[in-house]
């Protein structure tokens, strides 16, 4: 957590320096500006591009991890949980059969689910099968020019980047008394300088190279057929807060044909990401 906020005032610092179309820069002191300047000219600096307008975006963009580096049949499993109007259930059935089965699980947290779930939230949080991680504030795209994904507007300037990470950051450490290693944003959309801050602010940026559910809305034989297209040291993106899908169901076929191929299941931080 310290590191986090030392990342987070160092950044702050290099945000009123180095955004030049921001018109907070206006009311800059002056004095600081001066100290850091010769820093932000320096192609060696860790945070040079923010200086830069992003080239990238989607879901791959340079910077964001979508497998575990290893040759091993091991296979993450990750459930977001989206909060909002119509993201803030839980698959309990998903839950219940992970449990029986002892599989574990990442589990990428909202804050606004964690805030609709406190009692819940806590119960995943406290069973050593799931690993709690940061699944954004509002459940935005990450852009630092307000860039759209799904029709859902993204933050607009690195500084809503930040607040996006680290209001959920926040709420989860100061309720499991650990701190979130990973990301995924909302919609798991970002431009290259959005992944850059998030890496400042000491978490890594991870996505999936399985799609699992399409935002569950795939069938159970589609969630079967995606999720026995992994090799190892996949990870695959499901959704554990629609019980009214077939995300259960398409989970409950696909993981005894894993097994019996040989996969087993792991949480995200047991492997370096690629
Ligand atoms: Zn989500």
């Amino acid at each position: 957590m310290k590191l986090v906020i030392q990342s987070f005032t160092v950044l702050f610092v290099l945000l009123l320096t180095g955004c030049s179309t921001s018109t907070k820069e206006d009311h800059n002191d002056l004095h600081t500006k001066t100290i850091y300047s010769h820093e932000l000219s320096s192609p060696s600096h860790p945070f040079s591009s923010l200086n830069d307008e992003p080239k990238e975006w989607g879901e791959h963009v340079t910077g964001v991890k979508n497998r575990m580096k290893t040759d091993e049949l091991k296979v993450a499993l990750t459930f977001d949980l989206c909060g909002g109007p119509f993201g803030n259930q839980l698959d309990e059935a998903i839950v219940d059969y992970l449990r029986s089965e002892q599989i574990p699980a990442t589990l990428f947290v909202n804050e606004r689910w964690i805030l609709d779930n406190e009692t819940v939230f806590l119960e995943l949080a406290n069973d050593d099968l799931f690993e709690i991680e940061n699944h954004g504030s509002e459940h935005v795209p990450l852009s630092v020019t307000g860039q759209e994904a799904y029709g859902i507007q993204g933050t607009t300037h690195a500084l809503e980047v930040t607040e996006e990470v680290l209001s959920n950051q926040r709420t989860i450490t100061e309720r499991t008394g650990s701190s979130p290693s990973f990301f995924r944003s909302g919609t798991a959309y970002y431009d290259e300088v959005s992944v850059e801050i998030v890496q400042a602010l000491g978490l890594e940026v991870v996505n999936f190279d399985v799609i699992g559910d399409a935002g569950a809305t795939y069938s159970a034989d589609q969630v079967q057929q995606a999720m026995e297209r992994v090799s190892p040291g996949s990870i695959i993106l499901l959704h554990l807060n629609q019980p009214e899908s077939d995300v259960s169901e398409g989970v409950k076929r696909a993981i005894p044909t894993l097994r019996a191929n040989g996969y087993t299941f792991v949480h995200l931080n047991e492997f370096p990401l690629e």
